[in-house]
């Protein structure tokens, strides 16, 4: 069994797509930007694929100044332990320097990166999405984690990746 980690700044919707690789609620999916305390670690599905699936944390209780370093640790902490992991950004409110910075750790990560551009459902998903390739970390694939879409094509990077 392989092991696959979602990686990416609070609020993008890592735990969105955990609960539905999982198919349970096993982490806590909020609006407010880093209520994932936890790494938390599940039995995903997808297709034919079974695989161990890492959700990070975002970090809320730390002040500003530490938030990045934290998030950075705990990130590079999941890679380590992953063999391809799931860089999420949301196209909904566009690239931040946060994205950025999180882009650079998972592209020093020695392992293979899938770029998925969430909260694509809808017309002007696939448009938004164009803006990922400036990350320089490859396609973005188009993904609704709260609606279920573009799931076949993360099953298709998935499968390229490994
Ligand atoms: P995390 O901090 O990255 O784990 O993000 P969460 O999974 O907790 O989601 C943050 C917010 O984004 C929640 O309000 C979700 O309902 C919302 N969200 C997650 N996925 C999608 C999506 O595909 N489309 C839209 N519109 N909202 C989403
Ligand atoms: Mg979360």
């Amino acid at each position: 069994m392989f092991t696959l980690a979602i990686v990416g700044r609070p609020n993008v919707g890592k735990s969105t797509l955990f609960n539905r690789l999982v198919g349970k609620r096993l982490a806590l999916v909020d609006d407010r930007p880093g209520v994932t305390r936890d790494r938390r670690e599940g039995e995903g599905h997808l297709g034919d694929l079974t695989f161990t699936i890492v959700d990070t944390a975002g970090l809320e209780e730390a002040d500003a100044a530490s938030l990045e370093g934290r998030m950075r640790a705990q990130t590079e902490a999941a890679i380590r332990d992953a063999d391809a992991i799931l860089f999420m950004i949301d196209v909904r409110s566009g690239l931040t320097p946060t994205d950025r910075a999180f882009a650079n750790v998972a592209r020093r990560a020695g392992r293979p990166v899938i770029l998925l551009a969430n909260k694509s459902e809808g017309r002007r998903g696939a448009e938004a999405a164009a803006e990922a390739w400036e990350l320089g970390l490859g396609t973005p694939v188009p993904l609704s984690a709260e609606h279920g879409e573009g799931l076949s094509d993360l099953y298709d990077a998935i499968c390229d990746a490994l």
